[in-house]
């Protein structure tokens, strides 16, 4: 069954290099109980880590089960050990944050079969007489326990071989005979079995004794009278299956794996977890800042009209100076109505004019300022009543003494009661109140709705006495139209006040878009700015799992060697570690949510600030937490699969 041919092994330490095996050639039958003997050095582990798949020679052949075993990759081989052999070790290496059972099932995770193994694992503890002892840790049993556990370990997957590298080397007499003892009751049920030992009274039990010296076999002596045991469950290597490790059983059990190892280093973990919660915390709250302030923002802005030109008498001011000669064009609602005769390149145009009111009502008094718009204006700068109602077009032009109040007026005049249909007087003038602007909160210096709205034409001949508009408020049809109605506007107003192309202006057309982009602009860097110092602090959050998984793997060398020997490949050890970080980081960024939301509402309801948490930094926060898990566990993962399992397994 097993066959190697002049077989070298050299192990190559810095300048120097040791010849372990030195031209070693062996057959070993199914179902033979072979004791490899020798002298510490002689070279038997060396010859046992080959045998057992678990290293390679350099040169020579090694043929088990007739087929060549350095043409076979390493994920073959890991498989092969998974299914064909059984690995006990003089250190037990059984983990010691599993129960019993779940050391014995271990395997089992790297087989690709789906199914509940409690039952063979019991067993097989059975077995070695230790079923009581399932639930219990290794590190509460005795030495001779946990190699009896270790050997139930290396039966679960019914293997055709047993190696046993001194395994009754950490334990005392009666606990070594007990150990061979089951070692040769599963000889005798037809398992072969290859043990490594340097005493002689253990290799008594062997019915082969190969005698190894300075890397080669020095002498071998065979029990007269001792026969092969064919074992019953010879089967091909050739149909051995290779599953994927994306079989959802394999999966599972990774998971479950990866939280046993959390949970084990619960304080560890939750620090380094720290960092990411900080992270994705601050992501959100800093996301429902920047978010709370733009939609504040928005909100004025529409409070402002969208496209909006204003235009006004005089000159364009520069430093509060008035440039130029002087002359101010006064428009009148003929200019207006030309203006308004642009459509489609103007959508809506409101006249106004203003000036201050006294108002009373009952024993109140009040001053502010009134307005006097146009009825397109409700519209335009949003100020149609939520309360009460606009005024009529027949308003407007019968001069009707109608009002429209601000907010702050209603407070100041009318408290709590309701102003609707009552009557006030606006500079000793009756007007009836039909409605209370929308809040639009203040503009600087300047509460906006510390105001009075009245009919345009109401408030030129009735109230303020003025027969000119203070300026013409335009709404152009779409942004793009901007300047060329801009242009139009001015060729208009030129041409129907007689002001020369080349003259000074004597008024003005601001354009309060551009006010609006310089906001926006604002409020955009900022909230990239909070954006980006978050981010930060998630990558940093990332640099410290990474190290954490750094420790991790190095202290748990030999947990991988282990999970290795018993057929764990490549992509089992990375997926393994890999999902260890991101579920680290995934949890650190699911409280990490909470944190953030929670933080983002006292901030609203305690520094009353503008807040809106949205549910696209939340998906975009836990995503990244999970990406970051990705790639700062990468090299740890990467690090700990490329271990080779020799090596790791003699990790100190
Ligand atoms: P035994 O098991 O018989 O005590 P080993 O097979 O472990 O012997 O080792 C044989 C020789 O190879 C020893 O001299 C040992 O120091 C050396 N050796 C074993 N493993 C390594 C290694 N990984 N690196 C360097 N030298 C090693
Ligand atoms: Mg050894």
């Amino acid at each position: 069954m097993i066959e190697v041919v002049n077989i070298t092994r050299t192990y190559q330490i810095g300048e120097s290099s040791v010849k372990a095996l030195n031209g070693v050639s062996l057959k070993i039958e199914q179902g033979e109980f072979v004791a490899i003997m020798g002298a510490s050095g002689s070279g038997k582990s060396s010859l046992m880590h080959i045998l057992g798949l678990l290293d390679v020679p350099d040169t020579g052949q090694y043929r088990l089960m007739g087929r060549e075993v350095s043409k076979m990759s390493e994920d073959e081989l890991a498989s092969l050990r998974n299914n064909v052999a059984g690995f006990v070790f003089q250190q037990f290496h059984l983990l010691t944050r599993m129960s019993t059972i779940d050391n014995v099932m271990l395997p089992c995770i790297y087989s690709g079969q789906k199914g509940d193994f409690r039952k063979d694992a019991l067993a097989r503890l059975e077995t070695v007489g230790l079923s009581q002892r399932a639930d219990h840790r290794p590190n509460q049993m005795s030495g001779g326990e946990q190699q009896r556990v270790a050997i139930a370990r290396a039966l679960i997957r019914d293997p055709m071989i047993i190696f046993a590298d001194e395994p009754t080397g950490n334990l005392d007499t009666k606990n070594s005979h007990e150990i061979m003892r089951i070692l040769t009751d599963l000889h005798k049920k037809g398992k072969t079995i290859i043990m490594v030992t340097h005493e002689s009274d253990i290799a008594e039990f062997a019915e082969r004794v190969i005698t190894m010296k300075d890397g080669v076999i020095l002498e071998e002596r065979r029990k007269p009278g001792s026969a092969v045991h064919l074992s019953p469950t010879a089967q091909a290597v050739a149909d051995i299956e290779h599953p994927s490790i994306f079989k959802p059983g394999r999966m599972m059990g990774f998971v479950v794996q990866a939280f046993q190892s959390i949970v084990a280093n619960k304080i560890r973990t939750l620090l380094s977890v720290l960092g990411i919660l900080v992270g994705v915390a601050s992501v959100i709250a800093m996301m429902a800042l920047g978010a709370g302030a733009r939609a504040s923002m928005e909100e004025q802005l529409k409070s402002m009209g969208s496209n909006l030109l204003s235009i006004r008498g005089g000159s364009a001011k520069i430093g509060g100076a008035a440039q130029g000669s002087g002359t101010v064009t006064r428009f009148i609602q003929k200019d207006a109505d030309a203006i308004a005769a642009l459509s489609p390149l103007v959508s809506r145009v409101s006249g106004d004019v203003t000036g201050t009111g006294q108002l009373v009502y009952l024993d109140k008094n009040w001053s502010t300022s009134v307005e006097g718009v146009d009825f397109d204006y409700g519209q335009m700068r949003a100020s149609t009543p939520t309360i009460g109602r606009w005024f009529t077009r027949e308003e407007i032009q019968g001069r009707q003494k109608v009002a429209i109040i601000g907010t702050t007026v209603a407070a100041q005049l009318f408290g709590t009661t309701s102003p609707i249909d009552k009557i006030i007087k606006v500079n000793r003038i009756n007007f009836t109140v039909i409605g209370i602007a929308p809040a639009k909160g203040s503009n600087g210096p300047r509460d906006q709705d510390d105001v009075v709205l009245v009919p345009v034409t109401t408030a030129m001949y009735r109230v303020l006495g003025k027969n000119y508009l203070d300026g013409i408020f335009v709404e152009v049809s779409s942004a793009e139209n901007i300047n060329p109605a801009k242009k139009a506007i001015d060729a208009l107003i030129r041409k129907r006040h007689k002001v020369g192309a080349k003259e000074e202006n004597s008024f003005n057309i601001r354009d309060m878009t551009q006010f609006q982009q310089m906001l926006s602009s604002t409020t955009e860097t900022m909230s990239m700015l909070l954006g980006s110092i978050a981010a930060i602090s998630l990558v940093v959050g990332g640099i410290g799992i990474m190290n954490i998984m750094l420790v991790s793997v190095t202290e748990r060398t030999k947990e991988i060697g282990l999970r290795k020997a018993i057929g764990a490949r490549k992509g089992d050890i990375m997926m393994q570690f890999l999902i260890e970080s991101v579920g680290m980081t995934f949890s650190g960024g699911l409280i990490g949510i909470l944190v953030g939301v929670g933080v983002s509402m006292m901030l609203a309801t305690f520094a009353g600030w503008a807040v809106k948490t949205s549910l696209f930094s939340v998906v975009l926060a836990s995503g990244f937490s999970v990406l970051i898990g990705l790639f700062f566990g990468l090299w740890p993962a990467r690090k700990a699969a490329g271990l080779k399992p020799v090596e790791a397994l003699r990790y100190e």
